[in-house]
């Protein structure tokens, strides 16, 4: 058995003997005295399992044309090369030979020598031309589409690679993109969008390559990983944001990107590199959104906290299932007479082994992950049924407040179940109020407005909740047509501390109340700071100076010893 085989078609057996015999000691060799016969082999033995077919263009029956016409249309054999025979030395013969697919020709009477180096040839073309198109489906795979860069895969597998062959060297991995990179695009178009991510890709190429690897982990998320003292990860980043920023003003835009990265210090070598990676996006998790910081580097406490999240995501089904998510109520008092004139409804998690847990704790984690929709609807739930045992019990009417998240009021849902709630309970929207926090209002203000405003005229109280802690304060108050403000409790906190605190809250009341809207400041903790709220003609008063958030038990003799 040789390596590699020949197919000898030609009706003349003679023919045949004397290429075989020529070709036996190095080749395996086939032989079909017709071209139906050269198809079938061809068919049964396949693309891989010929080398070369010695073809006669002068047969009987299917002519060499026919047996080359055939074999180019069908994609199983149509790579085989063809070496046609002829004794024709006519070359309009030749070259329609040629275009037809075959590969060379050789004239009778056969030389020898000639025909074994043709045959070296076409077959040494035939590997080249295969590990070519091997080594390029092997770039594409490994290289993204747009920028060139490794895919993470690659990226992955190259850096496992640069570690494993020096692992008493210090690595480290920064992981970046785009602070609203969705948002630029929308903005600017994709075409502009592509080709930020271009110059990234090629800035941040022009820092790393040479010193480490770098690739393209999918849409704006970029990654390198480079010897500790090679280069600095800040400066890289600058260089990066720099590009973005030239080319951007190229097209005459004024802006400035912002990048947000994460950084792991490789700490154990041994660590594999998809986990070394995970590290590094924990780290950049911490900084998203944060308007101060744009780099972070990974702690062995971000992995601890990682894994309490995990906690209590696998939890928080059951936790709603087992009917584990409770209300306490804060009331709300009237600052002119001491009485509680209304409540907040704040979720409490009764987890078994953990104690009560603080919504700080798992409320951020369940907007993350959409999970706030249905425990949200449990809280309104319980709050309706507060409200109406009161009302059948007798009892004085008191509004409750809900708190609504930053994600539920872009739900289209929304408004309809807090509508079902109600009339499931029959309770006066009136009573029923809702807060809704000043972060949400930054992101689209039309719909908030609308949302806002049916509320409104099915009868339901909105607040805004946490007014003064954010950005946007004065605008979303000066748009929103809310029933109350509550002022956040920064004003209270800083009240004693910052003499100008006290003239911006008495503006702050003033202007609420050029509008008729009533204000609530939210953690009042001493009698300076009631007295305070009283002598600036503040309205309510909600804190631990008037009374702690509460379960039903002591709200209702709360309510009643007032
Ligand atoms: P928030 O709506 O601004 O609620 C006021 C927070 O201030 C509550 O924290 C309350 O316990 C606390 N507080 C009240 N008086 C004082 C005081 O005098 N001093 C201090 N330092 N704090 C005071 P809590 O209950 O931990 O809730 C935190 C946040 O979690 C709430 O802020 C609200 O944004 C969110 N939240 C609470 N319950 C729910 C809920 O059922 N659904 C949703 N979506 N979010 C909720
Ligand atoms: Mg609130
Ligand atoms: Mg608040």
């Amino acid at each position: 058995m040789h390596d590699k085989t020949i197919l000898i078609a030609d009706n003349s057996v003679i023919n045949r003997m004397q290429m075989g015999g020529i070709l036996a000691s190095e080749y395996n060799i086939l032989e079909a005295d017709n071209g139906r016969d050269a198809l079938d082999i061809m068919n049964e033995h396949g693309a891989d399992g010929i080398d070369v077919v010695l073809l006669d263009l002068h047969m009987p029956g299917q002519t060499g044309f026919d047996v080359l016409a055939e074999k180019q249309a069908n994609p199983a054999i149509a790579d085989i090369p063809v070496i046609v025979i002829t004794a024709d030395s006519v070359t309009a013969a030749e070259v329609r030979a040629l275009d037809a697919g075959a590969s060379d020709f050789l004239i009778k009477p056969i030389e020898p020598e000639i025909m074994r180096r043709r045959i070296h040839l076409v077959i040494n073309a035939r590997e080249l031309e295969e590990q070519r198109m091997l080594e390029e489906a092997a770039w594409i795979t490994d290289h993204d589409d747009l920028t060139g860069l490794y895919t993470r895969k690659a990226f992955l597998r190259e850096m496992q690679d640069m570690i494993d062959v020096n692992p008493s060297n210090e690595y480290m991995i920064a992981v970046w993109d785009f602070e609203n990179f969705k948002t630029f695009n929308e903005l600017f178009g994709t075409t502009l969008g592509d080709r930020m991510l271009i110059t990234a890709a090629h800035c941040m190429g022009e820092h790393v390559a040479g010193s480490g690897v770098y690739g393209r982990l999918g849409n704006d998320n970029f990654a390198f990983c480079i010897e500790v003292g090679q280069a600095d990860v800040e400066a890289i980043m600058e260089a990066i944001s720099g590009g973005i920023k030239a080319l951007l003003a190229q097209s005459n835009i004024d802006f400035t990107p912002s990048l947000v990265t994460g950084v792991y210090l490789v700490d154990d070598n041994g660590v594999e590199a998809s986990v070394m990676l995970d590290r590094a996006m924990m780290a950049r998790n911490t900084v998203k959104g944060d308007y101060d910081h744009h780099i972070a580097f990974y702690n062995t406490e971000l992995t601890e906290r990682m894994l309490e999240e995990q906690d209590i995501i696998n939890n928080m089904e059951h936790a709603l299932d087992n009917g584990e998510f409770h209300v306490q109520l804060q009331p709300v008092h009237d600052i002119v007479t001491g009485r509680p004139v209304s409540a907040e409804a704040l979720v409490r998690w009764h987890r078994p082994g953990h104690g009560v847990v603080s919504p700080g704790v798992f409320v951020p984690l369940f907007e993350e992950n959409g999970f706030i929709s249905k425990m949200d609807h449990d809280i309104w739930e319980q709050v309706c049924q507060i409200l109406a045992n009161r009302r059948d019990e007798g009892l004085p009417e008191i509004p409750i407040s809900v708190n609504l998240s930053r994600r539920s009021i872009f739900d289209s849902s929304l408004y309809d179940e807090i509508v079902a709630l109600v009339e499931k309970y029959d309770v006066k929207p009136s009573l029923f109020r809702i807060e809704i926090t000043e972060s949400s209002y930054t992101e689209n203000m039309g719909l908030v407005i609308s949302m806002v405003t049916r509320l409104r005229d099915y009868g339901f109280t909105v607040l805004m909740d946490d007014f003064g802690s954010g950005y946007s304060s004065f605008n979303a108050f000066s748009d929103i047509p809310v029933n109350i403000l509550k002022a956040d409790m920064v004003f209270m906190q800083n009240l004693e501390r910052n003499p100008r605190v006290a003239s911006i809250f008495t503006s702050i009341v003033n202007m609420a109340h050029s509008l008729d809207i009533p204000v609530i400041a939210e953690g009042v903790e001493t009698k300076e700071q009631f007295e305070f709220l009283r002598s600036v003609g503040c309205d309510y008063a909600q804190g631990y100076y008037c009374a702690r958030p509460m379960d039903l038990e002591a709200f209702t003799a709360h309510v009643d010893e007032h």
